[in-house]
């Protein structure tokens, strides 16, 4: 019997979203303009914040927070090595260098424990990624940038309406989402800075637009890092949908893991609401042939990540020779399975049963 395959992620693109594209194509204002401010005003609303400031993408809103905290050559960055690369290459944008703290292997979160050792007079930031969805330990993290006088920079690229003690991630700090067609909103590319200070917000704005406060006067070096009003109408049309998708996907992780004895299954801290960006097992042997077997049993998987920051090529040739060894452990061992909203109850136990078959 021939059943359809489960793709491991998919983007919900509906009426709403073709409909919203098609007005702003025919309005004649395609770049930044009314939708994206009204995407921004939305965010900061649904986040908890004074100032959303729209980007191209989460790569940019990681590198434009970064310039907005004055982030500079000399200039030290504690995140975590396991992540997608942009988290720590932010810091590298701007001439900083990311330095590299281990991971909790409970929630696979920046381990909070080991942040003070690698603190210099030279750290300025803590730039923790709230991954898979879990906000990292922000009860610690707060503290320690409270009491060293640093930033805190959330890379919460993959925790959009994920929060800490009821609070939304990306409020404590200064938030960095991304829109990008797998993440749990999108705009088929697009970001997000999120902030309650006034400089940053401003700072953040200028850097995006050439420098520029008013047209045509350069007061600083600046990009163009602007979303369009063709992504920003994706987003105000995907808006309405993202918690009835989160509250999916979080139903659909506690199916998982009630079905899933083979394997250990995600950790949620009890402080937290985990949005499951990714729903990820830890696979104890050949991971690979896991993943195999499961595309041939028509259920797809994703490694995120296959190999941790500091062992890419880039790190490598930059000189960085240190270990972690939970990171590293994470990288061999991860495997994430399909959790998105559109999983039927049949796709839930079709992954359950095969998930036990391996
Ligand atoms: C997706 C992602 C980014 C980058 O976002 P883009 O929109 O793809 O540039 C950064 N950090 C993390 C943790 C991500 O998952």
């Amino acid at each position: 019997m021939d059943q359809p395959y489960i793709p491991i992620a998919r983007p919900l693109i509906g009426d709403a979203e073709k409909a919203a594209v098609l007005a702003v194509l025919d309005s004649g204002q395609l770049a930044q303009g009314a939708q994206v401010r009204e995407l921004e005003t939305r965010f900061a609303e649904y986040i908890g914040v004074k100032h959303a400031i729209a980007t191209s993408n989460g790569t940019t809103a990681l590198h434009a927070a970064l310039v907005a905290c004055g982030i500079g050559p000399g200039d030290e960055v504690i995140t975590t090595p396991f992540t997608f690369i942009a988290s720590a290459n932010a810091a590298l944008f701007v001439g900083a260098r990311p330095v590299f703290v281990d991971i909790d292997p409970a929630t696979f979160n920046l381990d909070p424990s080991q942040v003070e050792d690698r603190i210099t007079p030279r750290t300025r930031a803590i730039l923790p990624v709230h991954l898979y969805g879990q906000p990292a330990d922000l009860d610690a993290l707060v503290d320690i940038c409270r009491r060293h006088d640093l930033r805190l920079i959330e890379d919460a690229c993959q925790a959009h309406g994920a929060a800490w003690r009821g609070q939304r991630v990306g409020s404590f700090g200064i938030g960095t989402f991304s829109f990008y067609p797998t993440k749990n909103m999108t705009t088929a590319e697009g970001g997000m800075i999120t902030t309650n200070d006034d400089a940053v917000a401003a700072a953040a704005r200028l850097f995006r637009e050439h420098g520029a406060p008013v047209r045509y006067q350069h007061v600083s070096l600046g990009h163009n890092f602007r979303m369009t009003d063709v992504h920003a109408a994706i987003g105000l049309a995907q808006f309405d949908q993202i918690e009835a998708w989160t509250e999916r996907r979080i139903a659909n992780a506690a199916a998982l893991s009630r079905g899933i004895t083979r394997f250990e299954t995600p950790t949620v801290r009890p402080e937290a609401r985990h949005v499951f960006h990714q729903y990820t097992i830890r696979v104890q042997g050949d991971r690979d042939a896991a993943k195999e077997q499961l595309h041939r049993r028509g259920i797809g998987t994703g490694i995120h990540y296959p190999a941790p920051v500091h062992h890419q090529p880039l790190y490598r040739h930059l000189g960085y020779d240190d270990t972690h060894p939970e990171a590293e452990r994470a990288a061999r061992e991860v495997l994430c399975l399909p959790v998105h909203p559109a999983l039927s109850a049949a796709d839930l136990e079709r992954i359950i049963v095969e998930v036990n078959c391996l």
